[in-house]
């Protein structure tokens, strides 16, 4: 099949050519009919599969023009690295129609987005909390709306924006087309969708949680951080394959630990990203891993979440994911359209279980290779490690609720009540003693983010 068998118009099928794009992918093909049908879609799909295009091709093709100032389709996506993808997304989509698009998202001046709100839209593609203030602040209207989409539902209740999701439902018109996309189909994503509409289809690109099949996976058993770096290191000088490599570690602390480790090695090659980073910052590194300049980049799972980098050669998991689903994640950076992708896993003793989490989920094994060189395994600890417990960058502890809550992505979003029991605690309570080397008897637990 071809975009051609699609019943696309003009402008979007040369928009399509324009991109060199012939063939629509599975998740693309699926969702076209039920959505251009008017139905309420549910995408099961993961980034890479091609499904911003899913939705937003029949969202485009239903798109009339108008000359209200108001939006007829809201996108509404977690981080704000994806709203910048999703308005470039549709820009490339739209190239041949008389289409605005904007896009807001917290932690930049609210006036400029107000602004650019008022002087009238088509599209508005934002974060749920700057999308409540412009809502709240009456800057803007919902009432033209028929195409609310929701992207990586699973990534939004992750990180706690079910509050301003309701809010935001309060100011939608009731006639409305729901699209909603998420990699996982957990319990939380089906509960929110309900609160939004009672009948879907579900359209699935391959079955919840399964990796892309184009992606090789492997690991190595390595004890610690330093004979972990040490791997990185030798792979990244002696495997020329290793062209745009991306790193995943869980703190951000030990983000920039590795990065003050391999710098040295790899200098201006070498990039880092995470969420204490300014965001131009984080911009700029982006677009410099995309051009080739990094050719690694070490990152957190927060930021790397929405990255649309392409011709990622290599994922490298500096350490096991605490959740299955964002192991599933972070192996979706590379392998994405179809080009083949390898994900590497470094594994400890102590990540036995959450690997085994991982491997059942995604319904394969991940084999471990052999070291490709015994000597640079060390068992030096480094000064974290040695630390009671490290805990990943999303986490947040309890804390009371503030008494005025402002409506605000930062505050509600601490307000998440989400306790979290650190991989060591749950081994201590499961063989009373400890199970690495060099660990500590345990202190007082620091409640600190990383
Ligand atoms: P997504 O899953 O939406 O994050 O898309 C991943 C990448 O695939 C993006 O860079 C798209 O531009 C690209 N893409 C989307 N649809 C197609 C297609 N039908 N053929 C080839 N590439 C595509």
């Amino acid at each position: 099949m071809t975009f051609e068998d699609l019943n696309l118009n003009k402008p979007l099928l040369s928009a399509l050519d324009d991109l060199g794009i012939t063939t629509p992918t599975a998740i693309q093909e699926k969702a076209f009919g039920p959505i251009m049908a008017g139905r309420d879609v549910v995408g099961i799909a993961q980034t890479g599969t091609g499904k911003t295009f899913a939705y937003l091709l029949p969202s485009l093709r239903l798109w009339q023009f108008t000359k209200s100032p108001y939006p007829q389709i809201l996108i509404i996506v977690p981080t704000r690295e994806l709203v910048l993808q999703v308005v470039g997304e549709v820009r490339k989509l739209s190239a041949y129609l008389n289409l605005e698009v904007v896009g807001v998202y917290g932690g930049t001046n609210l006036k400029v987005h107000k602004a650019e709100v008022e002087v009238g839209l088509d599209v508005i593609v934002g974060t749920p909390g700057r999308l409540v203030d412009l809502l709240k602040d009456g800057i803007l209207k919902l009432k033209q709306v028929k195409r609310l989409i929701l992207d990586e539902v699973d990534e939004m209740l992750d990180l706690g924006f079910r509050a301003q999701l309701n809010d935001i439902l309060e100011f939608l018109p009731r006639k409305r087309q729901h699209l909603f996309f998420s990699a996982t189909m957990i319990d939380e994503v089906l509960e929110t969708i309900q609160q939004f509409t009672d009948h879907f289809e579900v359209v699935e690109a391959a079955p919840s949680g399964a990796p892309l099949e184009n992606i090789d996976q492997y690991g190595y058993a390595l004890p610690n951080f330093n004979s972990k770096a040490n791997l990185l290191e030798h792979l990244l000088q002696t495997e020329a394959g290793f062209r745009k490599v991306l790193v995943f570690v869980s703190t951000k602390k030990l983000a920039d630990i590795l990065y003050e480790r391999l710098e040295p090695t790899f200098g201006e090659a070498l990039g880092v990203i995470h969420s204490s980073k300014s965001q131009n910052f984080r911009f700029n590194t982006v677009a410099a891993f995309e051009a080739g300049t990094y050719r690694c980049l070490i990152a957190t799972d927060l930021v790397a979440r929405g990255l649309d980098v392409s011709a990622v050669t290599h994922v490298v998991n500096f350490d096991v994911s605490d959740t299955a689903e964002k192991h599933i994640h972070r192996v979706g950076r590379t392998g994405r359209a179809e080009e083949q992708g390898v994900a590497i896993t470094f594994h400890a003793p102590e990540d036995a279980e959450a690997l085994a989490a991982i491997e059942a989920l995604m319904g394969r094994s991940i084999p471990t290779l052999p070291h490709p060189a015994p000597r640079l395994l060390s068992d030096e600890l480094i000064a974290l490690e040695q630390e009671p417990e490290y805990v990943a960058e999303n986490t947040v502890f309890i804390r009371p609720a503030p008494e005025n809550a402002a409506f605000h992505e930062k505050s509600l979003k601490n307000q998440k009540v989400n306790v979290r029991v650190g991989r060591r605690d749950k081994m201590m309570a499961k063989y009373k003693k400890p199970q690495t080397r060099g660990q500590k008897p345990r202190g007082k637990k620091k409640g600190r983010k990383s």
